[in-house]
């Protein structure tokens, strides 16, 4: 029997679940099965998910039995998926054990399955082996597919040279396949299958045995999409018609590439703000509410769909156009993940803080007139992915895991918009005093001033514990202070004088959160 906590948790866990799912759905996303890991015994658990090691995984299956029928009453498609620590490992291939990782592989788990129903050939030889490939292509299988390559690695689309042998015609040239830089795997996307078959039959009706194509320089290669007519954009129809699960019909989800510093724009532009969901996948938010998301891919670049761009004046989209970079056929990312295969990951507590205080940053920007709270650059997304719950929970790991906090959450406050949307409500002696306010001080008083919080100042609490537990586990103090300054912050999170560190950091990341939901809320209800 399950605990009240972990039956609340999982009722949680349901809603959001539900909700992520009906938005993508309405977005028109290809929404798939949600993957729920179980396990099948204590090693492959305590291994998989190290930072529970202990809880009994068959509690841990009962709470993802519970998740799994509040989905299917909720008409959300999820299955159940067997995690074994080994093979796991493999697919991982060094890579860390995260919550996003758990997730890819638990979507990897459900497509392998999918694969294996609908077996198919089309596994070619290396890219770099040859120049010409041949493959056998059998025009009576269909199947679905996905960007991942079954050995976990994303796929690039590829037009190298390759020869294929369908209904015995003979098809050769430069085609799209979905070729993996890690495994080498070679796969032909639906629609190239298709259009060779299309071939082979013209090519036998005609009484032809040898067909040569360059789909390069054909003209689907060509085919401009009715969105964003005002500015020159450059983009590969193919990406469209042959990555998978983008539509080729109307070009709403091609994609369109950048580089990196058309960001940039957008972080000084007075009417829009960056959000980053995580490192690979953020929004640009518009005073109105309206927001468009962006991906990064594995080269840097930054990719949006050309559907969504087309909501963009013109201005913005001719700006966007100057960094605007040939595609290079790589979408792979948790942009492209949570929108098209509709991944759900179960965020991890450090995501959420990072998601409350970027929907608290949301907020300010649309209901007081763009300002904006937080400073938003290149550096604070390495900083997102940098932001992990320490693995041993060590005074040095304990302290950096507090540091990287602090550099998000309290040094990126943009302190002189702050005072300066403050200043003009003041008397003019407080007025005085706010110039030799530090950050978190003139925070508090634009909650109280602003948002009209009474309770700012418990709200700011746990952002100045946060703070000098920092100061204090990375000795930015006197020694003979820093003892006296921990007790203090743990005092504050309404702790005992013994608790471990562990205790301390879910507590005040818990607290964290909980208080940027609340000025949330208050800067809602003061904008009503
Ligand atoms: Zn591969």
């Amino acid at each position: 029997m399950l605990s009240d906590e972990l039956r609340a948790r999982a009722a949680k866990q349901v809603k959001s679940f539900t909700e992520a799912f009906l938005t993508a759905k309405q977005n028109g996303y290809n929404v798939q099965a949600l993957s729920l890991p179980s396990f099948d015994n204590q090693e492959d658990f305590d291994r998989c998910r190290p930072e529970e090691s202990g809880t009994d995984f068959r509690e841990h299956n009962e709470y993802v039995t519970m998740i799994l029928e509040g989905l299917v009453e909720n008409g959300v498609p999820a299955e159940r998926v067997l995690f074994h620590y080994s093979e796991f490992a493999k697919w991982l291939n060094g890579g860390e054990i995260s919550n996003a990782t758990r997730a890819s592989y638990g979507a990897y788990l459900l497509s392998e399955a999918e694969r294996k129903s609908h077996e198919r050939e089309a596994v070619g030889t290396s890219p770099e082996q040859e120049r010409l490939l041949e493959v056998q292509v059998d025009c009576s299988k269909r199947t679905f597919e996905h960007l991942r390559c079954p050995c976990g690695n994303w796929s690039t689309l590829s037009f190298d040279s390759i020869e294929y042998i369908a209904e015995t015609v003979q098809v050769s040239g430069s085609m799209p396949t979905l070729t993996c830089g890690r495994c080498g795997r070679r796969r032909v996307p639906i629609a190239t299958h298709e259009a060779i078959c299309g071939l082979a039959t013209e090519a036998l009706n005609r009484g032809v045995s040898r067909v040569s194509v360059n789909v390069l320089a054909a003209n689907g290669a060509r085919t401009r999409y009715s969105y964003c007519e005002k500015a020159p954009l450059k983009y590969s129809a193919l990406d469209t018609q042959y990555i998978p699960g983008l539509d080729g019909q109307s070009g709403f989800l091609t994609p369109v590439f950048f580089a990196r510093d058309a960001l940039t724009y957008f972080y000084h532009h007075p009417s829009y703000t960056v959000k980053f969901a995580s490192d690979t996948y953020g929004s640009l938010w518009t005073l109105d509410g309206d927001y468009i998301s962006f991906g990064l891919n594995r080269q840097g670049k930054v990719i949006m769909w050309l559907g969504d761009l087309d909501r963009f004046p013109e201005t913005e989209l001719k700006m966007l156009a100057i960094h605007n970079v040939e595609s290079d056929h790589d979408i792979g990312c948790e942009f492209y993940e949570g929108q098209i295969e509709a991944v759900f990951t179960e965020l991890s507590q450090e995501q959420r803080v990072i998601r409350a205080q970027g929907e608290l940053s949301v907020e300010v920007f649309s209901k007081f007139n763009g300002l904006k709270l937080l400073q938003m650059d290149a550096e604070a997304a390495q900083l997102v992915s940098d932001l992990r719950r320490p693995l041993h929970f060590t005074e040095t790991q304990f302290g950096d895991a507090m540091e990287t906090m602090t550099k998000l959450l309290i040094e990126r406050i943009d302190v002189a918009a702050v005072k300066k949307d403050l200043a003009p409500t003041l008397e003019s002696r407080d007025a005085e005093r706010l110039r030799s306010l530090g950050g978190l001080k003139a925070l508090e008083l634009w909650l109280l001033k602003k948002a009209g919080s009474e309770n700012a100042k418990e709200l700011m609490s746990p952002l100045f514990v946060l703070y000098d537990l920092r100061v204090a586990f990375k000795h930015l103090i006197p020694a003979d202070k820093q003892e006296a300054t921990k007790q203090s912050a743990i005092e504050r999170l309404g702790l005992a004088p013994d608790t471990t560190l562990e205790t301390i950091y879910d507590t005040v990341s818990e607290k964290l959160q909980l208080a940027f939901e609340q000025m949330k809320i208050a800067v809602r209800k003061q904008g009503e």
